[in-house]
């Protein structure tokens, strides 16, 4: 590809874009900032939602950071990178995505403060990790203890995740049924986000959202004389067809008279009739089969009062043999009555023009459904949002057994002391930590900002607060004043920060390391990408 015929040497494919230095550093960074301007002002009780497009017309309106930032369809690298970000956190805690990302935002803006005094940015990276270090350490110190016994704190967690969302308007009732099914399922402090299965339905309102000890299926039964529903259900799970095998070769039966055909179709019928007969001498009465069941075993089965259902997914034969306590078989050659697993109640529900099975009133089932109900697709959409942040955040509040008080506290409380411990470092590293408690404090200038209050008056106020010894103190974003956000009880997963710092700080070194951005030709666009100072798609810079 490259002409070496004569002078100018090219080591790369000619439509190849290089940006270096300064430059690269000052494109990436913009980048980075960018996409932290869009989410701020969703961060909070008072922050506002986001009405995305896409290119089909299909509407998402969202407070939720990771969830804007995925359907933005970012095009730019380095702004993909502060996606990343946010994926992150999600996937470790389910909540604080929004924080994370202003959190790098921050980082990044003041670094490029530094930079422009000439401050080597391996100094600045190397001031950050420490700063990062000590930021840990400082949101560990603060941390309180909490159990799954204690039930109110947990509420509170949840409440707290849900203020300023589509669900706020039944946080109560929804924290009562989260809560429940997260301590249902917890095995000593740690719980499987996958035995919560999170399952929604339009129709009623936020407020007719329940818990179901057991799990809802989207699937009818199999017959329509089985009966709708079974009381004190035993359930058979199985993970093989209830259906006369085909073989697997093409095989060619010749027969000479016809009944020798009526002896291969009766014959036929006793294998399903012995498997049912099998199933009926277990005792049970509700059948979930992974795989097929046969049109004549459908029949004997509905005609000894089974119930039956087939094609479950394989992830919900494993929830419901948690659920139920059963086992799952693979064949019905030695199925017993100790197989089988219980359930209060079996019963097939009409939901618009589906047919739901649910599967209720489990003994200490190890996994268990919360069914969202709500008056549109959207609202049902964004509720199931808030509550998977919530679930999220009470796991992780339990598999650490630590929590803070939100509202702002434990950032202004990590930049005191930053400020702290800057005063040990010397001249340029000081001045990296420095800038690394002066981002913290992005978050509860972004509460205040989005609550339209002051953020130079509350944070001052926060900080006189938190020089006294007051820890706790946050921004009451409601009254426009200081609070206690302990005792207001704006409780959050120790790990939501702790995460959230880590990963803004990761992502701001990494982004403060490059120095020279190569792009290759891109083959749809025509023009080399990410190379654009701003991002696709999306507007110029922001003032600040
Ligand atoms: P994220 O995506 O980061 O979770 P949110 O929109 O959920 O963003 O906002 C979280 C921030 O809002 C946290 O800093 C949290 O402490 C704060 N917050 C939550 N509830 C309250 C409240 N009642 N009063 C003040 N701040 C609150
Ligand atoms: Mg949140």
């Amino acid at each position: 590809m490259a002409q070496n015929q004569q002078q100018p040497i090219y080591i790369l494919p000619e439509n190849t874009m290089r940006t270096i230095g300064r430059d690269a550093q000052r494109n990436n960074i913009m980048a980075a900032r960018l996409v932290a301007e869009t989410v701020r002002t969703t961060l909070g009780p008072k922050g506002m939602d986001k009405m995305i497009v896409d290119s089909l017309g299909d509407i998402t309106v969202t407070n939720d950071g990771v969830t804007i930032l995925n359907e933005m369809q970012i095009e730019h690298p380095t702004a993909k990178m502060l996606v990343e970000v946010a994926k992150t956190q999600e996937a470790q805690v389910g909540d604080g995505t929004t924080t994370a990302v202003i959190i790098a935002g921050e980082l990044l803006k003041n670094a490029e403060r530094l930079l422009d005094q000439e401050i080597h940015p391996t100094m600045i990276v190397k001031g950050y990790r420490q700063a990062a270090e000590k930021a840990q350490e400082a949101l560990n110190e603060m941390a309180e203890n909490l159990t799954k016994d204690d039930k109110a704190t947990l509420k509170k967690i949840v409440v707290t995740a849900m203020t300023g969302k589509g669900a706020e308007s039944s946080k109560d009732k929804l924290a009562e049924i989260i809560v429940k099914a997260v301590v249902e399922v917890a095995e000593g402090n740690l719980v499987d986000m996958t035995d919560i299965k999170i399952e929604k339905k339009v129709g009623g309102g936020i407020d007719d959202s329940e818990l179901i000890q057991g799990l809802v299926l989207d699937k009818e039964k199999v017959h329509s004389t089985m009966p709708k529903q079974v009381r004190n259900a035993k359930v058979l799970l199985l993970d093989s067809a209830i259906e006369v095998k085909n073989t697997e070769i093409d095989a060619k039966i010749q027969i000479t008279d016809p009944s020798q055909l009526q002896g291969f179709v009766d014959q036929e019928e006793k294998i399903l009739k012995d498997m049912v007969d099998r199933i009926i001498k277990s005792g049970a009465n509700v059948v979930f089969c992974q795989k097929g069941i046969d049109d004549i075993a459908q029949y004997f089965l509905s005609k000894a009062g089974i119930y039956a259902a087939r094609r479950v997914k394989k992830s919900d034969m494993e929830m419901l043999s948690r659920a139920t306590g059963a086992g799952i078989l693979t064949k019905l050659s030695n199925v017993s009555p100790k197989d089988l697993g219980f359930a209060g109640l079996v019963e097939e529900v009409k939901y618009g023009d589906e047919e739901l099975t649910f599967v209720r009133e489990c003994k200490n089932p190890k996994a268990v459904t919360l069914l969202i109900r709500g008056g549109t697709q959207h609202v049902v959409d964004e509720v199931e949002r808030a509550v998977r942040d919530a679930v999220g955040d009470l796991i992780a509040s339990l598999s650490v057994g630590k929590v803070v008080a939100g509202a702002g506290a434990p950032e202004i409380e990590v930049a005191k002391k930053l400020r702290k411990y800057a005063t040990s470092l010397s001249g340029r590293e000081q001045l990296a930590v420095q800038a690394f408690a002066d981002a913290m404090e992005i978050v509860p200038r972004t509460l205040a900002e989005n609550a339209g209050l002051d953020p130079i008056d509350m944070l001052t106020e926060l900080k006189s607060e938190h020089d006294k010894g007051n820890k706790w103190a946050g921004l009451d974003v409601f009254k426009g004043k200081v609070m206690d956000a302990w005792k207001a009880g704006v409780i959050e997963p120790l790990k939501i920060k702790t995460q959230a710092v880590k990963a803004a700080s990761e992502v701001a070194e990494l982004i403060l390391r490059i120095d020279d951005v190569i792009a290759g030709g891109s083959k749809s666009h025509g023009m080399p990408q990410g190379m654009p100072p701003g991002m696709g798609g999306m507007g110029g810079m922001p003032e600040y």
